[in-house]
């Protein structure tokens, strides 16, 4: 054996990692498996990662290190053979409104290159067709594409008169000193209501402008008369917001609304860009096509001169359309990309670069993907390994699985129940294996027999949100549906979009995060933390206060955070550990204080399985209960918010929502983070709602969940402009029996 060809980790200790030693093999594709909680994280980012960050930074000189963030090392006896990693993961793409898919990507730098040499007619050079810089975008809205505007129709009440409060903008209030200009002004008869206005008069009453008028002499200043719009945008619209108080902020945003610039129509550039055409295009025009629509025209680009950007161009959207992203548009703003999308983005990025002996990372990539994507995804893994590049997944997907050259099972279970290797080797070995995840892999769950039938529905009787095609659909009451479809086809648009805003009561269950504030944790969310403050506090006769992180019991230096957060003005803080409370968080004082033989720091550093066994038979156990049934039995209870996966955060809302009844749930992949052998147990969560009076609402792509549907909402064919249609509806069997949908054909193959 060679051993270059390997990263060689020995007596790995983070976390919950017991010792453990493994070879990864170089320029091959490993998946890392296990159930949640096992410890594949522990091994792939909190040691292979963040290790070749730190040797990567020990390369620079000490003035950069220091400008660097610190990377401790690892806990593990040696770590050999490392190359540079390269993490992807779900992570939104940063930015801000300025920053497109266009942008991000460089095909716009390359198409604003184009517009240069053969944009007719030229106005010069590339730099004039960015909507970042002044000379080419628009004036009014400065390159944004937007503009806040005012929402005349909620600050417009025409059922009432203006002395009886028709302006509803509360600085603009009955008797109030901007009130009394459109009352004195003598323009208006103010206990005429507005709906009996003339056109006339509601044009000045909103609009109206440099009318001279004779006001009492309150008015020193301004005598001119001003419309509500013209008078609300000169004093809060053209003005920096940050100049009025936290208040009139408040009530600014109350009553606007963002919409489409009507300068420049949204597109962001001023006239002179825009007249600038390529066979009858401008360069707006083409950030709005789909970009399969935007290959086929660069493809109709016969000059030679620009033939190598064409080129380039071509090779990029076609790495876009290999991972099933040819529906979207280089004009879609970043911060509006799903974490699935954004994570293919970044994908590509790395695929079109030439470097290589790089390590890749990649955190559950089949995200938002439909099996039929999960193939190009596997295609672009083997493109990076094949490029000389050593590529580490973390997944559950049993698609991706198969197609790795090693696998490495993390177990048996999680927690301190994990912590080891259990298989290491190929996957016909790892079904021979025995281990959790052999035994899933060969197993497929069946199609539901016996479907529940629908009390009533739910109906949208046209749905026209961005790709919809106006069909009408209906989703069953006091039933589970799954709704499928490739990427792009319109799923998040169809729940989104059209389902959630129309009925009322419905609690979205989804993958944001839960809290931001670094001392919530799983306690503190679920409210089981204030019950255990009474418990310690009746047990030793103190205050209950003194037990919480937010009062005099908490470690006065880090307030009761454990570490000390540094912020970097450009780069993700740091942490380190408190020196004063040794990461304790609280007051050595307030450790004193036992229940049974545990104070409070070792009750947060319980896992909730812990905790079930040792708060038995108190009112806390049918929450933790609930945090157990949905996977999150190996989490404890002290684990700041901020640190959760957003699978962890969807569960623990899903948690707290276990003992109700009568709601409608909408859940967005629920499965994200979730082993194959606990997606039984979140099916059988999502049951025990239904058959307490709720009806529960999934996007999913997992086939194990589309299976036990009572009822199957199927989006296609395609994505984008060639989506957005009803392929199916009705039970998984008639999906099988009768449909040949790309969900269906896949579902047939999987059974
Ligand atoms: P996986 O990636 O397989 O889901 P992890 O490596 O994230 O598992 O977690 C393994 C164990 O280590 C779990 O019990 C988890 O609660 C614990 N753990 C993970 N991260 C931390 C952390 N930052 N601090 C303390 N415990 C952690
Ligand atoms: P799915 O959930 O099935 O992946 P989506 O509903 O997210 O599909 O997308 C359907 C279509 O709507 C795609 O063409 C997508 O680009 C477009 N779309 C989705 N969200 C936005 C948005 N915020 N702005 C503009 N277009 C969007
Ligand atoms: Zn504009
Ligand atoms: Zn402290």
């Amino acid at each position: 054996m060679d051993e270059n060809q390997y990263i060689k980790l020995t007596g790995l200790k983070e976390n919950n990692l017991k010792n453990v030693s493994l070879l990864i093999p170089k320029k091959k594709i490993t998946v890392f498996t296990g159930v949640s909680g096992s410890g594949k994280s522990s091994i792939v980012f909190d040691t292979i990662s963040k290790e070749a960050g730190r040797q990567l930074n020990q390369t620079f000189t000490t003035f950069i290190q220091n400008r660097l963030p610190k990377y401790s090392r690892p806990d593990a006896d040696s770590i050999e053979n490392l190359s540079p990693a390269m993490v992807i993961d779900q992570k939104r793409l940063g930015g801000n409104a300025r920053s497109t898919l266009g942008t991000i990507t460089d095909i716009y730098a390359m198409l604003r290159l184009l517009f240069s040499r053969i944009g007719e007619p030229f106005i010069g050079y590339s730099h004039v067709f960015s909507f970042n810089d002044p000379q080419g975008m628009c004036p009014e809205c400065e390159g944004l594409g937007k503009q806040i505007k005012p929402n005349i129709d909620k600050m417009i009440d025409q059922s009432k008169s203006l002395n009886e409060g028709a302006i509803q903008f509360p600085l603009f209030r009955v008797g109030s000193y901007y009130w009394k200009t459109f009352v004195l002004s003598d323009l208006f008869d103010n206990d005429k209501k507005l709906e009996d206005y003339t056109k006339h008069e509601w044009h000045q009453l909103l609009y109206g402008e440099n009318i001279k008028i004779d006001l009492p002499s309150v008015w020193e200043t301004r005598q001119d008369y001003e419309g509500v719009i013209v008078k609300f945008n000169r004093l809060y619209l053209k003005r920096d917001l940050s100049e009025h108080s936290k208040k009139t902020r408040k009530h600014v945003e109350d009553f606007t609304v963002s919409g489409a610039c009507s300068n420049c129509g949204g597109t962001r550039l001023n006239q002179k860009v825009l007249s600038c055409k390529i066979h009858s295009y401008n360069i707006a025009e083409l950030s709005a096509m789909e970009l399969s629509d935007l290959s086929l025209f660069l493809k109709s680009l016969m000059d030679p001169v620009t033939k190598p950007i064409v080129d380039k161009m071509l090779a990029s959207i076609s790495h876009m359309n290999g991972m099933g992203l040819d529906y979207l548009t280089l004009n879609r703003e970043t911060t509006t990309l799903s974490g699935g999308e954004s994570q293919r983005i970044k994908m590509v990025r790395h695929l079109s670069s030439s470097l290589t002996d790089m390590i890749y990372i990649f955190d559950e990539p089949s995200i938002g993907l439909h099996p039929r994507d999960v193939e190009n995804l596997n295609q672009m893994l083997n493109r990076i390994r094949d490029k000389g590049n050593t590529v580490i997944v973390v997944e559950h997907d049993r698609d991706v699985i198969e197609v790795a050259d090693h696998i490495i099972d993390v177990g048996p279970e999680a927690g301190t129940q994990g912590g080891e290797i259990v298989y290491e080797g190929d996957l016909i070995g790892l079904m021979h294996s025995g281990t959790l995840t052999g035994q899933y892999m060969k197993v497929k769950p069946s199609l539901k027999e016996h479907v529940r039938h629908p009390r009533g529905y739910l109906v949208i009787d046209k749905a026209t949100s961005h790709n919809l095609k106006g069909f009408g659909v209906r989703f069953p009451k006091h039933t589970l549906t799954v709704v499928t479809g490739v990427a792009g086809s319109g799923k998040s648009s169809l729940i989104h979009g059209e389902l959630v805003p129309r009925f009322e009561d419905i609690v979205v269950i989804d993958q944001k995060a839960v809290s931001t504030s670094r001392r919530s944790n799983p306690a503190t969310y679920t409210g089981i933390m204030d019950s255990i403050r009474t418990y310690f506090a009746k047990a030793n006769h103190v205050s209950k206060s003194l037990f919480s992180f937010n009062s005099k019991g908490a470690c006065p230096e880090c307030g009761g955070n454990g570490v000390i957060y540094t912020d970097l003005a450009f780069m993700e803080g740091v942490q380190t550990r408190c020196e004063t409370c040794q990461g304790k968080r609280f007051k050595d004082e307030v450790l004193q204080y036992k229940l049974g033989e545990k104070h409070i720091k070792d009750i947060l550093d319980m896992t909730v399985n812990e905790a079930l066994q040792f708060f038995q038979r108190t009112e806390v156990v049918p929450t933790l209960q609930a945090l157990s049934d949905v996977g999150l039995a190996y989490m404890t209870l002290g684990q700041p918010l901020s640190t959760l996966s957003g699978g962890e955060c969807q569960r623990i809302k899903l948690a707290s929502e276990l003992y109700k009844s009568g709601n409608i749930y909408v859940l967005d992949e629920p499965t994200t983070g979730l082993h194959m052998s606990d997606i039984g147990q979140l099916v059988s969560i999502l049951n025990r709602l239904v058959d307490n009076g709720s009806t529960v609402i999934v996007i999913e792509h997992n086939m194990d969940v589309m299976k036990q549907a009572d009822w199957l909402i199927d989006l296609g064919p395609s994505g984008g402009k060639k989506g957005g249609e009803i392929m199916f509806e009705g039970t998984p069997h008639d999906l099988v029996a009768k449909s040949n949908s790309l969900t269906a054909q896949y579902l047939k193959k999987d059974m």
